[in-house]
């Protein structure tokens, strides 16, 4: 005799069965999980975006870190992985580049992780500054002076609040935890942190003035350094979408299964990405987009679609604002087709 257990088991397995087999349309009436259309329709949109935009030349390296005005402004890759840990990719995924910014996000959950999400908030909190990502106008004038976590005064701050028994625990827990989110073990990339290292006086005079406020938690140029060295880690396309789709799974890694993030922290960090992820280009694309998404300086953009994957574009020529001019193209593009607009009707299957 089947007990119960095993009647929910068998009907699992059958509607794993019937869907997989199922048409499109037919697969439209039956209830499914949120994942993202199926693999083909996906890499059929990728393949688009890439050849409509790969001639797109606009935008400039990064040139305030020398490191980065020499990287190959030719590089261009996408990726993408669902939280059910599909991959598809296309182009240069496999270029290492400095994660730069888009590793606020991480310390940001850290950081929660440790000591709970109000407290953060409170010590950073998630303002939009309106002004450039490393503007000390911003810590002067705004009554929080951090702005939010995704600003360079923020960052410095929410990266301050990691605890250790000195900087090399700190930075240590910093890089597994971002492995964590990778699937994968990374590393620094040397060269880029040097290079950051010798040039960053702007970022310390930002931590002396969060020191002033009294909105930093532990030694400023201590806390700077750490900082440069969570920037200058390196990932290559592939495995920053793996780290966005842990976000987009609700906090867990699609790949391994492993809780990184608390579930409880992700609407947090979403928030705070549509509202600051593209600093002062953030309304422009929250406009355009509605997916939160966080760049970096190094040409990376990885943008969220929760319950479904992240996409990821490297392409390193940037904008005004210090956001990739191409990956907001071809995101804004493969996002589009998808109907992964948040605030979109469409996303939920609505007409
Ligand atoms: N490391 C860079 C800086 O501090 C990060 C800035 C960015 O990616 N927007 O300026």
């Amino acid at each position: 005799m089947l007990n119960r257990t095993w009647v929910v088991k068998l009907l699992f397995v059958a509607t794993i069965i019937v869907s997989s087999v199922l048409p499109m349309s037919a697969q439209a009436q039956a209830p499914r999980s949120p994942v993202a259309p199926r693999r083909e329709v996906v890499a059929a949109v990728v393949k688009e975006a890439y050849d409509k935009f790969k001639n797109e030349t606009r935008g400039k390296n990064a040139d305030y870190i020398p490191y980065l005005a020499q990287v190959d402004s030719k590089l261009f890759g996408i990726a993408i992985v669902t939280t059910d840990n599909q991959v598809i990719t296309m182009g240069d995924v496999k270029y290492s580049f400095s994660i730069q910014s888009i590793s606020k996000v991480y310390t940001l959950a850290l950081a929660m992780e440790a000591l709970g999400a109000d407290t953060v908030f409170q010590k950073v909190g998630s303002e939009p500054t309106g002004r450039p990502f490393n503007s000390p106008v911003a810590v002067v004038d705004m009554p929080t002076h951090t702005g939010n976590p995704f600003v360079n005064a923020g960052a410095i701050a929410t990266t301050s609040l990691i605890s250790g028994k000195d900087a090399d625990e700190k930075w240590t827990k910093i890089l597994d935890f971002y492995s964590r989110a990778a699937g994968e073990k990374l590393t620094l990339i040397d060269e880029v942190y040097k290079s950051e290292a010798a040039t960053n006086t702007g970022n310390k005079a930002l931590s002396m003035l969060l020191a002033k406020y009294e909105r930093i938690y532990a030694d400023p140029f201590e806390s700077v350094d750490i900082y440069t060295k969570q920037c200058s880690v390196g990932v290559n396309a592939s495995q920053l979408a793996r780290m966005g789709a842990t976000l987009a799974n609700n906090g867990i890694n699609p790949a391994n299964g492993e809780q990184v993030i608390k579930a409880e922290d992700v609407p947090h960090i979403l928030s705070t990405m549509m509202m600051a992820g593209l600093y002062d280009g953030s309304g422009g694309w929250a406009w355009h987009v509605g997916l939160p998404a966080k760049s970096g300086v190094g040409g990376g953009i990885v943008a969220i679609a929760p319950g479904k994957g992240a996409i990821v574009v490297f392409a390193p020529p940037l904008d005004e604002a210090g956001n990739s001019v191409k990956a907001q193209e071809v995101i804004d593009y493969v996002a589009g087709k998808l109907n992964y607009n948040l605030y979109s009707p469409a996303s939920v299957g609505w007409k």
